[in-house]
Parts: C-alpha cells; structure tokens; sequence
C-alpha cells in the first residue's frame, strides 16, 4: 500500500516529487495547486473532474457551450457573416474601380481627379 508515510521513510513512490508528467494542477481546498498525476484525456486527476466524460444529452452541452462562450467572434455564423461582407466590399469596389476607368476613358473624369481632394 502506497501512504504519505511511505514515501516519508523512503519507499519509491511512482509520481513523487521528481515525477516529470503532467500535474492535475486544479485549486485544491487548501488553495494550491493539485499535484495528482493528471489524466490524459482532460489534464485533470480523478478528484478533479478527471473521471468525467463530458456533458451527453442536447441540453448539458448548450449549456455548457453557452457557459464557455466569451464573444462570438468566431463562431461560425459570424465568420460566414464577415467573409460575405468582405466578398460584397470586394464587389463594389471592383465596380467603382470599373466605372473609374470607362469615366476617365469618356473623358468625363480627369486622370488625376483623386489628387484634388488632398489637399
Ligand atoms: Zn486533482
């Protein structure tokens, strides 16, 4: 049986001090960092959330989808919401840039006209 007293007389415990894995490191009722061996999966010991595989039903990953959601940025709807911006932006200038040059090619628009609004 592996005790906090065998390690103390110096029986070799598996995740001891020196182990290099990977720590549980969730806050622990005394305020530090949890050392247990972390699970693979989630990082996370077996006393902390590490047993757990995950919310199942519709409703508990919303909510939790819902809890972990900061902005919006960059979920999919606004993505596709900016790229069609971008596209139609993309649109309009290449038609001002198309009427520009038929103006100037008219002879109704100067070559230079841009110049005349700087200073
Ligand atoms: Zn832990």
């Amino acid at each position: 049986m592996l005790t906090k007293d065998n390690v103390t007389i110096g029986i070799e415990w598996r995740f001891g001090p020196d182990w290099p894995g990977q720590r549980c490191g969730a806050k622990t009722r005394r305020g530090t960092a949890c050392q247990r061996p972390a699970n693979k999966k989630n990082g996370r010991c077996r006393l902390h959330g590490g047993a757990s595989t995950g919310a199942k039903t519709q409703e508990g990953r919303a909510r939790i989808s819902a809890a972990n959601l900061r902005h919006g940025m960059f979920t999919k709807d606004k993505l596709e919401k900016r790229r069609d911006n971008a596209a139609k932006g993309r649109e309009i200038r290449k038609e001002l840039r198309q009427m520009e040059r038929e103006l100037i090619a008219g002879g109704l628009l100067d070559k230079h006209w841009r110049d005349s609004f700087l200073s």
